[in-house]
């Protein structure tokens, strides 16, 4: 797959893995001034409206966070990054860019109180305005704090967890039991059927007429990602597939998966919907797609998806490199 920005993942970020275990570093980055706070409130992060009409988002310093930090309870003087006051929860360590360090905090059951210019908006609410390294940074806290909500109980003998190792593992705390559990990522696989000179683009029964996308569906326990590929692509459009070619990742933390971009060869091309989760479905040539999208009545998958990056790489080859995917 060609080198290209993927969206919602950001490798330059250092996760300081190391840095988990020491507590004492972890209490003099909580309140080191460049340190900056991720606030979520279910699902939901501050933006202030920029001069250039963009939305950015509102990192929070120590001393807007103070009600979160382990033993302070000093004054919260405003500052100039965005809210004031006390926020509550773990803070949880996403890592570090350059010498800032990034904490993750839940806000979501005492939200602070937050200027009148902030709005609390979810990421892909305004992704076309945001810089890869922030939706990525808040994307990757989004779903930690998602993991920790979810997990505040031990599942396997039902005693509340506490947060440790800078908010990488929840251990419970019963000292019987005392098992540790780590953040959960769902693998699922997302398919482009090829058949030559068409491509497979199938409609979501709760989407709108002309939106079409590739074929989507979580790994089951038990199958490999290629018995995967094959049995969603049957279950959802009837279509056996052949050839089985894996094209790349992407974190989809909304809340919690990693999709796992796949090319397939048809090996039968009789499309049969469920019509459960797909309404329709139907082969694509790259004329179609062109002359549908310009018409109106196709509309191919989000910028920000992996499914968009299946079908643009699959027109790229099918049309030359220069011509790209109608937007
Ligand atoms: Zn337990």
């Amino acid at each position: 797959m060609p080198h290209r920005v993927i969206h919602y993942a950001d490798a330059t970020m250092d996760r300081v893995a190391a840095q988990r275990e020491d507590p004492t570093w972890l209490d003099a980055r909580l309140r080191a001034p460049a340190t900056r706070f991720v606030a979520v409130a279910a699902g939901r992060h501050p933006f202030v409206l920029a001069e250039t009409g963009a939305r950015r988002p509102c990192y929070l310093a120590p001393n807007e966070v103070d009600g979160a930090l382990p033993g302070a309870r000093r004054p919260c003087p405003r500052a100039p990054t965005g809210a004031a006051g006390p926020l509550p929860g773990d803070p949880i360590l996403l890592g570090m860019h350059e010498d800032v360090t990034y904490f993750a905090v839940d806000v979501t059951d005492a939200p602070p109180p937050f200027p009148a210019r902030v709005t609390l908006l979810r990421i892909r609410d305004v992704i076309t305005d945001l810089p890869h390294r922030d939706s990525a940074v808040l994307a990757y806290a989004n779903a930690l704090v998602h993991w920790h909500r979810t997990h505040r109980f031990c599942g396997a003998c039902g005693t509340p967890t506490t947060s440790v190792r800078g908010g990488h593992v929840r251990r419970c705390s019963d000292a019987a039991c005392a098992r540790e559990h780590f953040p959960r990522t769902d693998p699922a696989v997302i398919t482009l059927v090829c058949d030559g000179d068409r491509c497979l683009l199938a409609r979501r029964r709760d989407w709108a007429p002309g939106r079409r996308s590739t074929v989507a569906g979580f790994v089951e326990p038990g199958e490999t990602l290629e018995h995967t590929v094959a049995r969603e692509v049957f279950e959802e459009v009837g279509v056996r597939v052949g050839d089985v070619r894996y094209r790349g990742s992407q974190p989809w933390p909304f809340p919690q998966s990693l999709m796992l971009g796949f090319r397939a060869t048809a090996a039968s091309t009789e499309i049969a919907v469920d019509g459960d989760e797909i309404a329709e479905a139907d082969w694509y040539t790259p004329g179609r797609i062109e002359a549908d999208t310009a018409a109106g009545a196709l509309i191919l998958p989000p910028f920000d998806s992996i499914s968009r990056r299946l079908v643009d790489d699959w027109l790229a080859e099918r049309e030359g490199a220069q011509q790209a995917a109608p937007r």
